[in-house]
């Protein structure tokens, strides 16, 4: 490396960063992954299965079936509190000053795991974390996954805004995953409404693969208050004006992986990602890691290909990183002592 490479590195460690867009089982690190392989070595699970590394490649669906073997390394009370705090520390680590984890919750008849007891178990983990003043606020997103259909769905809406009334606002809002290919969002519309009435955010995956217009035209009416990935929304894929439109009239943050819709070749190169689409029209664009240890990846290093591949100078990866602190789902005080935060921090890291 050379010395100004190893300027440019420190510079995207430095940068305060929002983390808007990170899934729980997707973001376990390599360090953490080896010590859930250590507990269950009856599972003969290697850690080339859970984890695609530079240069390699997978279908969506072959990376839909990386989550399956992780879920079988984490499913127990215990593994969920070590998971999340873990996950908490390394983007604290990495110069995240906020961020929002998104998780679905599950049951595990094998440990006695609810979905209760999972939705606590990571607010412990948050709780935690503060208590030993990690440098991050975290905030959580309860994640339906679109595979099981309206009625969990609609149970995990009502688990939701339970927690969003007793967890201290920890609980801000509702992600929908899963395989996209799997199901139609019409069948998910009651649940995602009701959330929306009750007050929980929406950050909605969306035209995640080509062939879903109908269904974004849909999901787009509630309006979401975010969109994940939106890959396919523009016109030059295969979307439409009218999906743009209603993306651009409605304001809605779109929250970009770079490394993630590479490596699962939804995008085919760097230099085709949809982000540059997006941010030439001004439209708020928020880098996130999507599963940083699937992908082998940390945000520092999502904003530095951003920047070098689209000519982003240091100003301005300054501004995009600010900018996220408006996506987020987290109350006015908070966002204000952000704002305050990356005030003090220019100084020292934008030079
Ligand atoms: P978990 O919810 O178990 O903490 O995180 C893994 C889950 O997040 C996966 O099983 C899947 O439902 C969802 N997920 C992670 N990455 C992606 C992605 O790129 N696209 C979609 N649609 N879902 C994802």
């Amino acid at each position: 490396m050379t010395e100004m490479d190893r300027e440019a590195d420190l510079f995207y460690r430095q940068l305060p960063k929002v983390e808007l867009h990170a899934h729980l089982n997707g973001s376990v690190s390599f360090e953490t992954m080896e010590k859930l392989i250590a507990r269950k070595p009856h599972l003969n699970i290697k850690h080339s299965m859970t984890a695609i590394r530079n240069g390699q490649h997978r279908t969506l669906d072959e990376c839909f079936q990386v989550f399956k073997v992780i879920h079988q390394l984490v499913d127990s009370e215990e593994d969920i509190l070590m998971v999340a705090k873990a996950v908490i520390q390394e983007f604290a680590a990495d110069g995240v000053k906020y961020l929002e984890l998104r998780s679905t919750p599950r049951e595990e008849t094998k440990t006695g795991l609810s979905k209760r007891r999972y939705i606590e178990s990571a607010i412990e983990a948050i709780r935690q974390c503060k208590q030993e003043d990690v440098d991050i606020e975290v905030r959580f997103l309860v994640a339906i996954d679109r595979r099981n259909g309206p009625e969990v769905a609609m149970e995990t809406v009502k688990l939701a805004e339970d927690f969003m009334l007793s967890s201290d606002g920890l609980i801000v809002g509702l992600d929908l995953s899963g395989d996209p290919t799997v199901g139609h969002g019409k069948d998910l519309l009651p649940a995602l409404q009701r959330a929306k009435n009750c007050g929980l955010k929406l950050a909605l995956h969306l035209s995640e693969i080509p062939s879903q217009k109908e269904e974004s035209e849909l999901l787009l009416d509630l309006p979401p208050d975010r969109i994940g990935h939106g890959t396919f929304l523009h016109p030059e894929v295969g979307g439409s004006d009218s999906l743009v439109d209603k993306v651009c009239k409605q304001n809605i943050p779109i929250e970009l992986c770079l490394t993630s819709n590479v490596k699962g070749q939804t995008v085919p190169s760097y230099d085709k990602h949809h982000f540059q689409y997006w941010y030439e029209r001004g439209h708020p664009c928020v880098l996130c890691t999507d599963d940083k240890g699937v992908f082998c990846t940390d945000l520092s290093q999502e904003y530095q290909l951003a920047a070098s591949t689209f000519g982003l100078s240091q100003e301005a990866v300054w501004h995009l990183s600010q900018q996220a602190i408006q996506c987020s789902f987290a109350p006015e005080a908070v966002k204000q002592q952000l704002e305050q935060k990356w005030a003090e921090l220019r100084p020292r890291v934008l030079n």
